[in-house]
């Protein structure tokens, strides 16, 4: 969220000055935020807005998401959207992605985290892609014990029980430091 995030409760304009608009209430002062948001201050019709990160949220076809698996399928996985283009959303979009066309045994587990591209929306579902080699698992661990496991030209090998496996890896698997980001 930008330096225009606000949160519930908070002052974001002057009754004398302007309406409260969509997500906003006035106090009989001041117009206050009543969801978390941006502020968003129309001023042709002297109303303040939040715009509510929700509705900012659903990725657009050609967006890249990084988000965590949270139900593996036989021939589509679904992913909780947890950044769009690099910027961290709290929204909890989800989004599929068919992996029938992939011929890999494990494509991904439940709580990897993912990058995929958006490619469509069809009824209210959003489709990601998977195939391209910048896409992929950032980070999974061994399906056996849960231990690291680190690339092995096409599968993974765990470092503490051996066990190896199949995943369809990111190209930027194992380089990049959003395990950090995420604490
Ligand atoms: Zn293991």
């Amino acid at each position: 969220m930008s330096e225009n995030a606000i949160f519930p409760g908070d002052k974001i304009a002057s009754i004398e000055e302007y309406e409260a608009g969509n997500n906003a209430f006035d106090d009989g002062d001041m117009v206050r935020a009543a969801t978390v948001g941006e502020k968003d201050i129309d001023k042709i019709t002297r109303t303040v807005n939040v715009k509510h990160p929700k509705l900012l949220s659903i990725p657009k076809v050609g967006d890249i998401i990084i988000g965590t698996v949270v139900a593996v399928m036989s021939s589509m996985i679904a992913v909780s959207i947890d950044y769009i283009n690099g910027k961290p959303t709290t929204s909890k979009v989800e989004c599929v992605c068919g992996t029938r066309n992939l011929r890999i045994r494990n494509v991904a587990l439940v709580n990897d985290i993912v990058t995929l591209k958006i490619i469509n929306h069809l009824n209210g579902t959003i489709h990601a892609s998977i195939s391209e080699p910048n896409l992929g698992i950032l980070f999974t661990k061994c399906r056996k014990c849960g231990g690291k496991v680190v690339p092995m030209r096409d599968a993974i090998k765990c470092t503490d029980c051996a066990w190896i496996d199949e995943r369809k890896l990111s190209s930027n698997f194992g380089n990049s430091d959003f395990v950090n980001l995420r604490g």
